[in-house]
């Protein structure tokens, strides 16, 4: 018999879902996701997979985020690692960073997850055969990875099939979403990959569909979609030529919205994305070097580092030669920084070029992440007014004092996660004939209000 459990599900984040099959008499089972818990939940600490009890024969990854990777170092060396292969370069990136930083005090130990992610031995790549990804093969298991759009880039649903003898098939199908989106750039192949890939045509059917349910204590937020986005920012970048950017690292698709505004925005050579360390540089490299072979929107030519602005930058040809700083006041310019005291001076630079009259403008500065980091009250489901356990006190600080200098602060996001009327049709699409598991919510019960057929409803777990 088939088994789903889902961990922590009740929360977003800390994500972890375990099936298990029987096969030839002995239960096997497979993890999808090991998750760190977010900050501000009312877990006080994440809950220990019992891995000598319950043992696990493979560990899947839907894709680079914290709370679905967050907990990789604790998984018993002899479980192998399946990931997307862009994800695996993006997460080694991360962690060689952190563990060269003198910043951080368990440097060690990011240096020791790097080294786990290079290693070919436990971690494996989803392989691309030309018109999918090949399906992976476990005892009990056939796991079939498929490429989604979410605010982290080469994120992955798994169709999975488990052998179940109760079945007329000898099969129990699950379909795990992970986290997806229906309002990204590459959003439109979910349809056609449900019906196509999924169903085979009407020639294959899903018992679960185990979803994430993300928005649903969110619904009330306004959506833009990752290309209304980038509009709406050329439209501001034409208007400010000073402006500084709050963004992932890993959010590759708003910062290409971001990259590509500010060449659209109306200024004679299109603009530098400045950044503010060498792993941004590298990251937006790894970018390039892979998303950018599919779409020239993921290609970022125009970019370098904040710390070199008292240098001359190489190649330049005109005279007098101007150091970097001297070309971002002349040229304008798109600078991603984080908002931690230590990258304030940025912004103080260039009110101080206003001062002096060498610029005409005050910089100003975008905010694009979840508001929930910088806002301290929300408003909960029922339209009550709660303090906002999710905030981040010094981030709060930080833009309050910009704002307190002058500095205009635009807030201009779009989530990464599926609107509940993008869920509803998802389960809809699916059809799943035995049972929906919603995870990664605060709402699960809700998902009964979501406009889906009745017989659906009574699927919900
Ligand atoms: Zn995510």
């Amino acid at each position: 018999m088939t088994d789903i459990k889902i961990f922590q599900g009740d929360q977003i984040g800390g994500c972890v879902t375990v099936i298990s099959a029987v096969y030839k008499g002995t239960t096997h089972r497979i993890m999808i996701d090991y998750g760190s818990s977010l900050q501000g939940n009312n877990e006080k600490e994440d809950f220990k997979y019992p891995w000598k009890e319950e043992p696990i024969d493979a560990v899947f990854f839907t894709h680079y985020h914290g709370d679905h990777i967050g907990r990789l170092m604790e998984i018993p060396g002899e479980i192998p690692i399946y990931m997307g292969a862009t994800a695996r370069k993006v997460m080694i990136n991360i962690q060689e960073a952190l563990g060269s930083s003198k910043r951080i005090a368990d440097a060690d130990e990011h240096k020791k997850e790097a080294e786990l992610l290079k290693d070919a031995n436990r971690v494996h790549e989803f392989a691309w055969n030309g018109s999918c990804y090949d399906a992976i093969e476990s005892p009990g298991f056939r796991i079939e990875p498929y490429s989604v759009d979410h605010s982290a880039y080469d994120a992955y649903m798994f169709m999975i099939e488990a052998d179940d003898e109760e079945r007329e098939e000898g099969k129990y199908r699950i379909l795990h979403t992970g986290d997806f989106r229906g309002h990204g750039r590459r959003s439109k192949a979910i349809m056609p990959l449900i019906e196509s890939y999924i169903h085979r045509f009407g020639r294959r059917t899903v018992d679960s569909l185990v979803i994430e349910g993300t928005m649903m204590s969110r619904s009330k937020e306004e959506v833009l979609s990752e290309t209304e986005m980038q509009m709406k920012a050329a439209k501001y970048l034409h208007k400010h030529k000073w402006a500084f950017l709050i963004c992932s690292s890993t959010n590759l698709d708003s910062l290409a919205s971001f990259y590509q505004a500010a060449q659209m925005a109306n200024y004679r050579y299109g603009r530098y994305m400045y950044v503010y360390s060498e792993y941004f540089e590298e990251q937006l490299k790894t970018f390039s070097e892979t998303a950018g072979n599919f779409s020239d929107i993921y290609k970022f030519e125009k970019i370098a580092q904040l710390s070199n602005m008292k240098s001359i930058p190489p190649g330049q040809r005109r005279t007098p030669l101007l150091t970097q700083q001297e070309m971002m006041e002349a040229f304008g310019f798109i600078a991603v920084i984080k908002p931690e005291d230590y990258h304030e001076k940025y912004i103080d630079m260039f009110i101080e070029a206003y001062k002096a009259g060498r610029i005409d403008e005050m910089p100003v500065l975008i905010f694009s992440m979840w508001n929930g980091y910088v806002q301290e009250y929300r408003t909960d489901k029922n339209g009550k007014k709660i303090i906002n356990t999710a905030k981040n006190e010094s981030w709060i600080r930080f833009l309050k004092r910009q704002e307190e200098k002058g500095v205009h602060i635009e807030y201009l996001h779009t989530s990464g996660h599926a609107t509940p009327k993008m869920l509803a049709e998802v389960i809809n699409a699916v059809d799943p004939q035995d049972k929906i598991y919603p995870m990664h919510t605060e709402c699960a019960e809700d998902f009964k209000e979501l406009p889906i057929r009745d017989e659906l409803k009574v699927k919900l777990v």
